[in-house]
């Protein structure tokens, strides 16, 4: 996604080059026309896929998913990121790494709304360590949906998470990938790089 990666070359920050700062426009302040403009991409790759339910993680995925669910018509749920889940019975959980905070959450989601019916998006911001995404694929294959696919709106592509993702046979959609990056300079992938199986 051009605008997207223009916008990311002009607002974004490599801190160093592993972590990229988005948070004028991404994750902190949203842009939200940008937001609506990231989900409409989402659902027309995705569109003849009978989505049914849009998959999250709380906090940073959250916007991306409303936008994707609004696009496709269809609700979007977020997983629950809790330090330690008591009572388990009427949830879908297991655990997921936090690559930026270095710490280890249970992530859950009520077993109300996810079940074998459903055909189910995930999307979240990064695709970096793909621990997250992993995660809520685990989610997805407790409840017997089926998923149709993975949108990262930016994917760290020197991190090992596409190659991980890629060997479960899932398809990945990802707006801009990030070849290598440093303070100075941010290189994506050329967009007729990008195939998305
Ligand atoms: P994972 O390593 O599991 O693929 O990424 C987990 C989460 O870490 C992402 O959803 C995102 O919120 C955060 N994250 C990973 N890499 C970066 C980065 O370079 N910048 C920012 N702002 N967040 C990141």
């Amino acid at each position: 996604m051009k605008k997207l990666q223009d916008r990311i070359r002009q607002d974004g920050v490599a801190l160093n080059d592993r972590v990229l700062k988005v948070d004028s426009f991404l994750n902190h302040q949203v842009d939200s026309a940008l937001t609506m403009e990231i989900g409409q991409a989402f659902a027309a790759e995705f569109k003849d896929e009978r989505v049914t339910k849009v998959l999250t993680i709380e906090a940073s995925g959250i916007h991306f998913a409303l936008a994707t669910g609004a696009a496709l018509g269809v609700p979007f749920i977020y997983a629950k990121k809790k330090k330690a889940v008591t009572l388990t019975e009427d949830l879908y959980t297991t655990s997921v790494h936090s690559f930026t905070r270095g710490e280890t959450f249970t992530v859950s989601v009520s077993k109300r709304y996810l079940s074998a019916e459903d055909r189910v998006l995930i999307v979240d911001d990064f695709l970096a360590t793909g621990d997250a995404l992993l995660g809520l694929q685990e989610i997805v294959r407790q409840s017997g949906a089926h998923l149709v696919g993975i949108g990262a709106v930016v994917e760290k592509s020197f991190q090992e998470g596409r190659g991980k993702l890629e060997a479960t046979g899932v398809r990945i959609h990802s707006l801009a990938r990030i070849q290598s990056m440093s303070p100075e300079h941010i290189e994506f992938l050329e967009e007729e790089a990008v195939v998305s199986k």
